[in-house]
């Protein structure tokens, strides 16, 4: 488990089924992954918002040989850049047969200790 308090503030959102990311208090831009700055103008003024968690799939590939052990039981799976409505772009997990430019939405699914982010085809 990371011991990053802002991935920590990622991962406990969740655990509740909500995702997370950060937008910059002085120019407004969203940001993920979380960051103590403004990758855009620097200000380290950012706030939490929720996603709701719909957006398109911009990237996909199927990893068919996992990178480590904990994965391996998952595998074939897919994972996806996703383009969320609220402007930010995120990697994460996906339904096999997903293809870019399809429209999906954030479902989590338990894995170890966390919840991961599984994107899905919207329904
Ligand atoms: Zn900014």
């Amino acid at each position: 488990m990371s011991t990053d308090p802002l991935a920590q503030e990622f991962w406990k959102a969740c655990a509740a089924g909500e995702l997370r990311y950060q937008r910059c208090d002085a120019c407004k831009q969203p940001q993920f992954y979380p960051r103590p700055f403004c990758a855009k103008c620097g200000s380290p003024k950012l706030n939490w918002a929720t996603s709701k968690g719909q957006g398109s799939v911009y990237a996909v590939t199927t990893v068919e040989r996992a990178p480590t052990e904990d994965f391996r039981a998952l595998q074939p799976y897919a994972i996806a850049l996703i383009d969320l409505d609220e402007g930010f772009r995120m990697m994460a997990h996906a339904e096999i047969g997903i293809k870019i430019g399809d429209r999906v939405q954030a479902t989590f699914f338990a894995h170890g200790e966390r919840q991961l982010p599984r994107f899905a085809p919207n329904a």
